[in-house]
């Protein structure tokens, strides 16, 4: 897609510091950190969010890369977050599906019932 701003990452036509890339894969530092760890995992190939007929091969690919990124990182110890933001509700904002890997401090909101 001409005008999707992670297209663009995967194709090298603007920077990103890259933390991982294969042939279908790329990792990326996000450009506004919500963590000392946040790295964006994408496919190269444009899909918009997870429900957008993804080739469940490719999924596989992407997922398998979490584990991957949180080693190169440095989380893979003391844990992480991996996050999907999906649609509006979910608040995605950019509309090309990426999954979020945050680490390197606990995460302040703790997700399940309140204690
Ligand atoms: P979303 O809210 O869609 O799940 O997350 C999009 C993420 O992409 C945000 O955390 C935002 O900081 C990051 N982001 C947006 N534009 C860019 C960019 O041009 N480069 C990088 N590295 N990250 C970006
Ligand atoms: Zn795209």
């Amino acid at each position: 897609m001409s005008d999707c701003i992670f297209c663009k990452i995967a194709a090298h036509e603007i920077g990103a510091q890259i933390v991982y890339e294969d042939d279908e894969v790329m990792a990326f530092e996000d450009a506004n950190p919500q963590l000392p760890v946040h790295t964006l995992i994408i496919p190269k190939a444009h899909y918009a969010h997870i429900g957008d007929a993804v080739p469940p091969e490719l999924l596989g690919q992407l997922f398998s890369k979490v584990g991957v990124v949180a080693g190169l990182k440095g989380v893979d110890g003391d844990g992480y977050r991996v996050v999907v933001n999906t649609g509006e509700d979910g608040r995605q904002t950019v509309h090309h599906l990426h999954i979020h890997v945050l680490g390197g401090a606990q995460m302040p909101i703790r997700m399940g019932p309140a204690d």
